[in-house]
């Protein structure tokens, strides 16, 4: 064995003795198989958690979706944006809406800033050890990583393409190196014309049911159909308002 061979295999066995020691009686079997199958194995059960749902982000996608469909959006929210910082409401409408993130509606801690939802031990969505709220977490360690994939979905383009089986989405043909990542129906338009979609249903236009790998050629040809729309649409906005 090399010396960095022998490192490593030195440092996963500290790791694996750690992670043996803090692991709880129960802990969810999923992650712990993904952790010792890692070539370097996650010394914490919460290291063990967060590598798992970062190693599936569709999943996470999928759960921190499903966790926020459990309840709703609180009364009287709206889905807003502000360039003021001080507002506390998000910059832009390409972040996505999440109403437990800002500081009006904030449930504290035990609660998860993105679903609403409550967190358990290690960050975990449900509680194996009956031991109630962890009352030092914000965020599910899922919702993180769904987090991260909706505000950049491009990062995951090699997963999505191999969803797509390497075929365009927008027009079947072999997906090229170049190809990107695209949302069905662009955010400018769910701003637009679905911003009045309830909470939760409105994660999905960020998650994987809006997402697409396409090749740039098509990309550019649906934003220049797009451009145009929304030409025509101001122009009839235009010519309504001038003739009432
Ligand atoms: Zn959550």
């Amino acid at each position: 064995m090399s010396n960095w061979q022998e490192e490593k295999a030195k440092k996963n066995r500290q790791a694996l003795a750690r992670l043996t020691t803090a692991l709880p009686r129960i802990f969810p079997p999923v992650v712990l198989s993904h952790a010792l199958g890692r070539p370097f194995v996650p010394p914490t059960p919460r290291l063990a958690i967060d590598a798992y749902w970062r190693a599936h982000p569709l999943r996470a996608d999928r759960l921190a979706r499903a966790l926020a469909a459990r309840g709703n959006a609180p009364d009287g929210w709206l889905w807003q944006v502000s360039p003021d910082r001080k507002s506390g409401l998000p910059a832009t409408f390409r972040t996505p809406p999440a109403p437990y993130r800002e500081r009006a509606h904030a449930r504290g801690p035990g609660f998860c800033c993105v679903c609403g939802q409550p967190v358990y031990r290690f960050g975990w969505h449900a509680d194996l050890w009956r031991a109630g709220a962890n009352k030092n977490a914000t965020w599910h360690c899922a919702c993180v990583t769904a987090w991260q994939f909706w505000n950049a979905p491009s990062e995951q383009v090699r997963l999505l393409r191999r969803l797509q089986a390497r075929r365009c989405g927008q027009t079947g043909r072999r997906l090229w190196r170049t190809a990107e990542v695209d949302h069905r129906v662009p955010l400018f338009r769910v701003w637009s014309e679905h911003r009045h979609t309830p909470w939760p249903a409105l994660l999905d236009y960020w998650g994987l049911p809006n997402l697409q790998v396409i090749n740039r050629d098509a990309h550019a040809a649906k934003c220049a159909a797009e451009a145009r729309d929304r030409r025509a649409t101001r122009a009839l906005r235009a010519e309504v308002a001038d003739r009432s």
